[in-house]
């Protein structure tokens, strides 16, 4: 078998970033590279069809099912750690006094919200007066009728 300090880049995690930096790494063919990817497959129905999205939320078998909380407990451990603890003052939001997954849970539904991703709620093409976004997902000046966008 081979061992892994024989590959001269190891890149955890085969996601959307990860698949990219291992693509370019090893596009030249002069270095090998190991992709570690802890998931499963993603090929499932909800990956495949545009609006299937949505129950991936939910489906242990293409989510980790982390919680936000742990999240912030994360952050808060790295950032009491050195070099970063030094140039922290302290935690603005949600606050030190925010430790029980209530508290964090109830800060989040304050300050939250949702978003719309800039590419993918609007119409691309090449013609101005059916689209919003061109071929280079450049957005169009304003004028564009709301009716375009999907
Ligand atoms: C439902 C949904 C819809 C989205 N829609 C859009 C969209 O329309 N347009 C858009 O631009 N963005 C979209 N995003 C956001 C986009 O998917 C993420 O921003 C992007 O995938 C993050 O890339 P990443 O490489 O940082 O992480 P990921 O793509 O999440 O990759 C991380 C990888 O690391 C693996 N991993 C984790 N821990 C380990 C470990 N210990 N060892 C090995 N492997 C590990 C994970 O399994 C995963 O495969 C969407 C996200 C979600 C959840």
């Amino acid at each position: 078998m081979t061992s892994i300090e024989s590959f001269d880049f190891v890149v955890i995690g085969a996601g959307s970033a990860g698949c990219v930096v291992a693509n370019r790494l090893s596009e030249s063919g002069r270095h090998s590279v190991l992709v570690l990817e802890a998931g499963g497959s993603d090929r499932t129905f909800n990956i495949r069809v545009p609006i299937g999205y949505g129950r991936c939320f939910t489906d242990p078998k293409v989510n980790w099912m982390y919680e936000a909380q742990g999240g912030i407990r994360l952050l808060r451990r790295l950032a009491a750690t050195r070099p970063l603890a030094d140039v922290i003052a302290g935690e603005l939001l949600p606050g030190s006094d925010a430790q029980t997954d209530d508290a964090l849970l109830h800060d989040f539904r304050q300050r939250s919200g949702t978003v719309y991703h800039p590419t993918c709620t609007c119409r691309m093409g090449p013609d101005p007066r059916t689209s919003a976004v061109d071929a280079r997902l450049r957005v169009r000046p304003p004028g564009i009728d709301d009716a375009h966008r999907d």
